[in-house]
């Protein structure tokens, strides 16, 4: 079945800086997109941007997305609130978020998480190196015994999140730190992925392994025909089995 997936990206950098602009000419959002397309057929598609109308996330948006990817960084703050309520309320209703590099400080992931998602870095080209530490999880799939990315900023731990659900990977930088880089978390019905790469300044949405690992993210995140739990006493929680007497 098909996976509807809106890749959202604040879209500053690129277009405020021509550096960032000439590593990612159409924003970082397509280029996640192109490597969901080179993926396979199993995904429908869309991007937004924040400056869009709605912040690209109207309610017609989100309604029909099964899983939103999302890339942020300097504008964290004006991302609204009311949107992230809406986001929340999708989560919790099922819709699968997968969150990439700088947007571990994103209102959302912060909500999600409940605590700070404070970290260390540094902006000097460090070797990163993922390692699997989870190989028979199905976000692994494809992946060889770690992922290599030649220039990275580096993240360092402590990384402040609670304990993951299930930890995909551990990653080592040139200057000795080492960062829980891919997080699983399930909240209510919904699931969670958060990824570390990805700075703006580098190619990383270019790099095949990374591209799986997103497609692999998008895959495990997306909803299940599960049962939709009800809460409370009476209607369908009236007793199944007399009760004594
Ligand atoms: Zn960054």
């Amino acid at each position: 079945m098909a996976i509807n997936v809106t890749v959202w990206n604040e879209f500053r950098h690129e277009r405020e800086d021509a550096t960032i602009g000439a590593v990612y000419p159409e924003g970082i959002h397509a280029a996640i997109a192109a490597g969901l397309r080179e993926a396979g057929d199993h995904f429908t598609l869309r991007t937004a941007t924040l400056d869009e109308a709605e912040q690209g996330l109207p309610a017609a948006v989100l309604d029909d997305t099964d899983v939103l990817v999302w890339w942020g960084h300097k504008a964290h703050g004006e991302v609204s609130d009311e949107l992230v309520d809406r986001l929340q309320r999708r989560i919790l209703d099922g819709m699968g978020l997968v969150v990439l590099h700088s947007g571990h400080h994103s209102k959302i992931f912060k909500r999600m998480m409940g605590t700070t998602c404070n970290l260390k870095w540094r902006e000097a080209n460090d070797k990163e190196r993922l390692w699997v530490v989870n190989p028979s999880h199905p976000i692994a799939d494809g992946i060889g015994e770690y992922i290599e990315l030649p220039a990275e900023e580096m993240y360092g731990e402590f990384f402040d999140i609670p304990q993951p659900d299930d930890l995909i990977f551990v990653s080592w930088f040139t200057g000795g730190e080492v960062f829980r880089s891919g997080c699983c978390y399930q909240r209510g019905r919904g699931k969670i992925f958060y990824f570390r790469p990805g700075h703006e300044s580098y190619p990383t949405y270019f790099n095949p392994d990374v591209r799986r690992v997103i497609a692999n993210g998008v895959r495990w995140a997306a909803p299940v025909n599960g049962p939709e739990p009800s809460f409370g006493i009476g209607g369908p929680n009236a007793p199944l089995e007399a009760l004594p007497e």
